[in-house]
């Protein structure tokens, strides 16, 4: 067991592992939202993070692991603890399986499957993040997720370093394994594609690279969709009978349905606010908080409770709440 400064001396000895104390994790997030974590460790080599992360794991101090922060919602208190980065971004080509390090980027492995003409990840064009963030929650687009290729994915379970197949990922709707596992920390996928027209997959994704940066501008300081969209072989009879059937899409009913009947749209809390041609997207428009998007959030599911007796689940990630009920105690506060 060991303080913040010892840890932080210790990790400062670890080669090619940056450590900082204090560091703000706004800077680390889309939101640009987010207070100090204590402790700030990243490296972008695999040998030299595995000991930055068994020395974290060691000084008995509280620790996570982020990616690329574009799904993550983090307090203004920030985190007491050790936060973590794997930043290796490797990605290799080998026929028809690439392989590619957690730290890099979702966009350069969809790009060098393209590339090769290898098919399967091409939808995912434009779904900013990392590898590792979209195993984790089972990142998709337009019809397929990143699960749909996965062969396997090797991860640190704590002691060790060790490899699962696909059936054992768990995989579901943005969701894996790993979101029950949060000691597990993944550091690399290995996905098999089929062959493909390099130049149709370049422009399929060009397309839809094209399309998203309608609804997302590159500069949107957002986390994509917030809620989960919701299965409608889920949904209760009477609340089916509501949905229009023009609106399900791929066997599901997108949140933002919801949040338009139950009038999310152009909500708005200090500087955080509902975007007003998409009621499941919530942006920082310049000084927002994690007190007001959590006070959002709350006051969007409660519409959308009141109204359908539905639960909506967040797809967003928290860090650095102690627990849900200090999620929701950040609830109260105006709403226009
Ligand atoms: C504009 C915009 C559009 C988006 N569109 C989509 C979309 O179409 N489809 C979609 O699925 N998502 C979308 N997202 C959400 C987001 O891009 C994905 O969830 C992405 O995969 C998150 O990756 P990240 O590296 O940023 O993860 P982070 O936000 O850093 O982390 C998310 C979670 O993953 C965990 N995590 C990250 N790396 C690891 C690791 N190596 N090991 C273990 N756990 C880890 C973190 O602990 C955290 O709980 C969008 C986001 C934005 C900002």
């Amino acid at each position: 067991m060991s303080g913040i400064q010892e840890t932080l001396a210790r990790l400062a000895e670890i080669p090619n592992v940056h450590v900082s104390a204090g560091e703000r994790l706004a800077a680390h997030t889309r939101f640009g939202i987010g207070g100090p974590a204590d402790v700030y460790a990243e490296s972008s080599r695999l040998e030299c993070f595995l000991e930055a992360l068994r020395l974290a794991r060691s000084s008995g101090l509280d620790c996570a692991v982020i990616g690329g922060g574009t799904n993550l919602i983090v307090s203004d208190a920030g985190y007491r603890g050790v936060v973590l980065r794997f930043t290796g971004g490797k990605v290799e080509v080998r026929s028809q399986r690439v392989s590619a390090e957690a730290g890099a980027e979702l966009e350069s492995l969809v790009n060098a499957a393209g590339s090769a003409g290898l098919a399967g990840l091409e939808t995912l064009a434009g779904i900013p993040g990392s590898v590792g963030g979209a195993v984790y929650g089972n990142a998709g687009a337009y019809g397929r997720s990143i699960s749909e290729v996965v062969r396997a994915v090797h991860f640190f379970d704590g002691v060790m370093v060790r490899a699962l197949r696909n059936p054992e990922c768990e995989f579901a709707y943005r969701e894996s394994v790993f979101q029950r596992r949060k000691d597990w920390v993944i550091l690399s996928v290995e996905v098999a594609l089929e062959p493909g027209d390099a130049s149709a997959l370049r422009r399929r994704s060009e397309d839809i690279v094209a399309l998203r940066r309608q609804k997302y501008p590159p500069e949107m300081r957002c986390a994509g969709s917030i809620f989960k969209n919701l299965l409608w072989r889920g949904l209760p009879q009477p609340t089916r009978d509501l949905v229009p059937p023009e609106v399900v899409r791929e066997g599901k009913v997108p949140a933002a349905w919801f949040l338009d009947q139950a009038g999310s749209k152009g909500l708005a809390r200090g500087d955080v606010r509902v975007a007003d041609y998409h009621a499941n997207l919530i942006y920082n428009a310049g000084a927002g908080t994690a007190r007001d998007l959590c006070a959002l959030i709350a006051e969007m599911k409660r519409r959308v409770n009141e109204l359908f007796g539905l639960e909506l689940e967040e797809e967003v990630q928290y860090l650095g709440f102690e627990k849900e009920s200090e999620v929701r105690s950040q609830e109260s506060g105006e709403i226009r």
